[in-house]
């Protein structure tokens, strides 16, 4: 299999999933893969000829448009069958070669995972550690190294794209290494189990299945929140598994209305329980991942790409993989070195973060937190080490570091004339305590929203 014909197909993927429904996604586009691109042809391999059909009937001018965006060119798309293939692949989130697998079979029944459907790039080891996720990442490890004992139920909170579902699975991995039975399901599955069951008079298989089991996964429980009967269903199960002592793990994204929906009832639950939420990732850990993943995938960056794309990249980490996966389409397309021009090209339509607007204003920044904490600048910038001067002037610190493109050492002297290390030093500590205390995050929150407001007023 040609890498750039792999590395586009997926970047193609990448693209298509924010077009069509999920269902279609699931139904057509899931089980593709990029088997080789010449002479501006590109051939995907797909599980039956019966998707070859629906694609060329329903999706080739999306298709044709969404490639030639990304190729910058013409290229035609010939469909090939190609059984054994898995989807779950992708250059930079999958560095193993296809064949380290083995041949997968193809997933057909929809009921929730026991070990086989884990992704195997999801584990311990390939999910990289830094400030915003260390908190989740040692309650996840917490858990899998004695379930049932401590933090139950465990519930990951994040935004999307932030690596909810990498810790569940890599949970479920660490279980199965032990040998112990759990259930791994989205909260869609569960939902369809539910509905199945009962349309099927087969609701004793369903509880016997969710009950038997040690670990209870449940991936985005949002979705179940708004379906009454399977909201009840799973309220059952969930007192049932947590009172013999089973351990319980959900994720949960942050739309706001869904949770207080879901606690109301946990309540009592929960407080043997523990929530743990993911922030999106700090400059210095944006730029671990990308070098992890980098490496995985085989790809030379230099320390200047990997340096403009942490900058750029801000939101996610699902956006960190979009973009490698871009340059290495575009690299091995037209054959170009991967250097900071391609990389730019490869951004560029990327939505730019409200951070990026912020760039270039320390200054309106520095205004913001003085407004914020009703100070006058000269006391952010003086010498007081009084507490609240002291926390303003780190949030200061911080929100320079992450928002803006500026050095350590400008960071240090728009605060006053301080050092490197001292500007260093206040925005770990912002970063650290970002990740355990929510009323630092709602501070922060609300001076970055004061400097955007602040930039459609001059805008
Ligand atoms: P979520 O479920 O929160 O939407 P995912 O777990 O699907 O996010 O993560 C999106 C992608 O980013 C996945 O490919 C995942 O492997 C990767 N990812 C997220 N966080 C990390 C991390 N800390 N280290 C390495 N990869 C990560
Ligand atoms: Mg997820």
């Amino acid at each position: 299999m040609s890498q750039s014909a792999h590395a586009l197909w997926a970047t193609a993927l990448g693209a298509l999933q924010l077009e069509v429904t999920r269902h279609n996604f699931e139904t057509w586009l899931k089980h593709t893969v990029g088997l080789s691109f010449e002479d501006g042809r590109l051939t995907v391999g797909v599980p039956s000829s019966f998707v070859a059909e629906n694609l060329e009937k329903r999706m080739a001018p999306l298709i044709a448009k969404t490639v030639k965006g990304i190729a910058n060119g013409e290229i035609e798309i010939v469909y090939q069958v190609h059984q054994s293939q898995h989807a779950d692949q992708d250059p930079v989130a999958a560095p193993a070669p296809i064949s380290a697998d083995g041949p997968r079979p193809r997933r057909t029944s929809r009921s929730p995972a026991t070990g086989s459907q884990l992704s195997p790039r999801y584990t311990f080891e390939t999910f990289v550690v830094g400030k915003s996720n260390r908190f989740a990442h040692a309650a996840a490890m917490a858990v899998a190294d004695s379930p049932g004992t401590r933090f139950n139920p465990l519930v990951i909170h994040a935004g999307v794209g932030l690596g909810k579902t990498h810790l569940l699975h890599a949970i479920g991995h660490a279980a199965q290494a032990k040998g112990l039975h759990f259930l791994y399901a989205s909260a869609e599955q569960f939902t369809n189990d539910f509905i199945t069951a009962l349309r099927e008079n087969t609701l004793e298989v369903f509880r016997t299945k969710y009950r038997s089991i040690d670990l209870l996964l449940l991936d985005d429980i949002q979705f179940i929140a708004g379906k009454e009967h399977s909201r009840e269903s799973f309220f059952h199960t969930f007192n049932d598994l947590h009172t013999a002592s089973k351990q319980i793990v959900i994720t949960t994204d942050t739309r706001p209305k869904l949770l207080p929906l879901l606690e109301e009832r946990f309540t009592s639950r929960l407080e043997g329980g523990l929530r743990a939420d993911i922030q999106p990732p700090d400059l210095e850990t944006r730029v671990a991942i990308l070098q992890k993943k980098a490496e995985a995938a085989q790809i030379k960056l230099s320390p200047e790409v990997i340096e403009f794309l942490a900058q750029r990249i801000v939101r996610n980490v699902r956006d960190l993989e979009g973009a490698l996966n871009r340059i290495l389409a575009m690299g091995g397309l037209a054959n170009r070195p991967i250097d900071l021009d391609l990389a730019q090209q490869a951004v560029a339509d990327l939505p730019t973060s409200p951070a990026q607007n912020r760039r270039s204003s320390p200054s309106q920044l520095l205004d913001a937190v003085c407004y914020y904490f009703d100070l006058p600048m000269d006391d952010l910038t003086g010498k007081s080490r009084k507490k609240g001067i002291a926390l303003a002037r780190q949030i200061a610190a911080y929100l320079l570091r992450e928002d803006t493109p500026h050095s350590l050492a400008d960071i240090g002297a728009f605060l006053g004339g301080r050092g490197h290390t001292t500007a260093l030093r206040a925005h770990d500590k912002i970063a650290y305590h970002l990740a355990l205390d929510s009323n630092l995050r709602r501070q922060v929150d609300e001076i970055r929203n004061l400097v955007d407001s602040d930039q459609h007023r001059t805008a």
